[in-house]
């Protein structure tokens, strides 16, 4: 028996640029199929209170947005299925793009939406993994979770362009922000512009050459132990908030160099939209967007997935 199925409009992943993308392509008669990935709903799955999302003045979870989203997708008659793509063969000129989902099933999709999401590195301690899966008080992101901390005293941990932008967030809500740099002194990997500004600041105080050992606290972040890695010498910060910044991996390693992507793995779109390099495959959120990573600007650009895609099928059919 074939196992291939005929699919109008494919997405791929399902958070909140994917439901949206979803939403827009049911209300446009494409009938879109939106296969979930390994984690339904994405990045927020892991979220606690999500406050900056419009539309939710009492605030509303993670869980319960992405729930929210899922049912408004569904209730417009978008079909939500449970599968990951794990390959893909794109037509390189417009034709039936093939989209294995398990490696089983294979679908030809006359569009295919990828909002497959980044996933953010983590330094791999063990304690840091058990309070970041219990909000326990690791973040990966300042802007979602810093103002829980108002009044608090934070560390945040890297020193790229992410680190400087959510320290200087931080800097904004908490009396002090720890910032700890790997490198010694004058090795910030940010642009000059955002390490000095995060230098200027009186309340960040950088460690050079400084890496984490331990995330301090049972229930909740105390604080953590560091080490100098020049003079070996170890001590404790004490912290309630404990946030990564070492940057993200836009997940794209299925679709084994098929769309050009950019040094660090980001889908390269058209300035101002969401087409990709090859005619009929799109990217929404934060797979391709290595700037914003908002849950509201992910649904932006599901949106304008959805739309790219509505006006290729046309043009095509027409
Ligand atoms: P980057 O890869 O640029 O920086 C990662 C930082 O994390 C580096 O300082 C790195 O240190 C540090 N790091 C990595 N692993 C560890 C570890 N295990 N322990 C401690 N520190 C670690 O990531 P970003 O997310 O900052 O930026 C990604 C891209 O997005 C960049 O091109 C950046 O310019 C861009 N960006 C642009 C923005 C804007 O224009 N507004 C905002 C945010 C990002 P080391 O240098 O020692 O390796």
């Amino acid at each position: 028996m074939s196992n291939i199925e005929k699919i109008h409009c494919l997405i791929i992943g399902s958070g909140p640029a994917g439901y949206t993308a979803a939403i827009y392509a049911a209300r446009a008669n494409m009938n879109p199929v939106i296969y979930t990935g390994a984690q339904p709903g994405g990045q927020l799955m892991t979220t606690t209170d999500v406050e900056n999302f419009p539309g939710y003045p009492e605030a509303v979870t993670g869980p319960g947005l992405m729930a929210d989203l899922q049912k408004q997708a569904e209730n417009v008659g978008a079909e939500v299925r449970f599968g990951t793509a794990s390959s893909v063969e794109f037509s390189k000129d417009g034709g039936v793009h093939k989209v294995w989902i398990d490696e089983e099933k294979e679908i030809h999709a006359d569009a295919v939406i990828i909002s497959t999401g980044a996933t953010a590195k983590y330094l791999g301690l063990e304690n840091e993994s058990r309070l970041a899966a219990s909000g326990g008080g690791v973040s990966a992101c300042a802007v979602c979770d810093g103002f829980f901390y108002k009044g608090k005293e934070t560390i945040i941990v890297g020193a790229g362009d992410s680190a400087c932008e959510e320290a200087l967030y931080l800097s904004n809500l908490c009396p002090t922000v720890h910032m700890l740099v790997r490198k010694p002194d004058g090795g910030m990997r940010a642009s000059r512009i955002m390490a000095d500004r995060v230098k200027a600041k009186d309340n960040i105080k950088i460690y050079w050459s400084t890496e984490t050992v331990d995330v301090l606290g049972d229930e909740f972040v105390t604080g953590a132990k560091v080490k100098n890695n020049v003079t070996g010498q170890e001590q404790e910060i004490a912290a309630d908030g404990f946030f990564v910044a070492i940057g993200h991996t836009p997940n794209t390693t299925f679709m084994n160099g098929q769309l050009t992507l950019d040094d660090d793995g980001y889908i390269i779109t058209t300035k101002g939209s969401t087409k990709t390099n090859l005619e009929g495959v799109f990217a929404c959120g934060d797979v391709q967007d290595r700037i914003y990573r908002q849950a509201i600007t992910a649904a932006g650009t599901g949106c304008m997935a959805a739309l790219d895609a509505e006006r290729y099928l046309s043009e095509k059919t027409a």
